[in-house]
């Protein structure tokens, strides 16, 4: 009699965000890799990292790829399209002007929103993040220096994200679960190396552009046009026009049926599809 015992095979989900209620892996006591060299300050500065408007297509082709390369590390594009919530993302924060404004409106619409922040720009107003955080907010890494992760080695993408972790931990002592890479700039590498540090990242599926600063009746006009369940929407922090273009959205929005979550909230459901 040959008994085997039966194999379970567990499926495995295709959406890619697993273990969501793990935190992420501190950089591991694993093999001590030499400090990373600092690329020089002009490549950090260089005005050549566009950040305009992303075609949702290139998006969806750029997910694709991935999905071709098996690069489906802890990747979330969208919430569960069954459920009509939506997430208001800000990158690029905190700004020492423009934050507080932005706070002020989602405060009086009870509005929780998701902040990608950049660890230089935490750095030097750390009260800004601590306070979006108390107030119901989430606080995303959108690496130190904001810089595209595509054109450095795995160790500097390490460096980027883990020192913008740890402005952020410093300045509000809460868990970072999530990134976004500037500019939307990413390849197998630099899913491979944030996912072995446990990070979600995180991409949109709604972008009006609002850091190229059309008008806010364009940005208010563009994010409606493509409002859908489990959408997550891309805007800036420090643009005066998303400021004004804010109100409109959410109560557009919630008009609709739509309810504003946070990115952990959009993606806890997809644990289990
Ligand atoms: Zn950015």
């Amino acid at each position: 009699m040959n008994a085997k015992p039966l194999l379970l095979t567990a499926a495995l989900s295709v959406l890619s965000v697993p273990a969501l209620a793990a935190a992420p892996k501190k950089p591991a006591a694993a093999p001590k890799k030499p400090a990373p060299t600092l690329l020089p300050p002009s490549f950090y500065n260089a005005p050549s990292f566009p950040q305009n408007a992303r075609p949702y297509e290139m998006l969806l082709a750029k997910n694709q790829y991935a999905r071709d390369q098996s690069c489906r590390f802890n990747k979330i594009l969208r919430g569960n399209t069954h459920h009509p919530q939506i997430a208001l993302t800000f990158d690029d924060g905190p700004h020492p002007v423009y934050t507080l404004q932005l706070l002020n409106i989602l405060r009086r619409l009870h509005t929780p929103a998701t902040f990608f922040v950049v660890g230089e720009q935490v750095e030097k107003n750390p009260g800004l993040v601590r306070l979006e955080v108390a107030e119901g907010n989430e606080v995303g890494d959108h690496t130190y220096d904001h810089v595209n992760l595509t054109l450095i080695p795995p160790e500097l993408v390490a460096y980027e994200v883990g020192r913008c972790n740890a402005a952020i931990t410093k300045a509000t002592g809460a868990p970072v679960r999530f990134f976004r890479p500037p500019g939307g700039e990413y390849n197998g590498e630099v899913l491979r190396e944030v996912a072995g540090h446990g990070y979600i990242t995180t991409l949109w599926t709604n972008d009006p552009g609002d850091f190229s600063k059309p008008s806010s009746g364009v940005i208010l006009k563009r994010t409606l046009a493509h409002l859908e369940n489990g959408g997550i929407i891309l805007l800036h922090d420090g643009i005066p026009e998303t400021l004004e273009a804010l109100p409109g959205i959410i109560t557009a929005a919630r008009l609709r049926g739509y309810q504003f979550v946070t990115v952990s909230q959009l993606a806890h459901p997809l644990k289990t599809k």
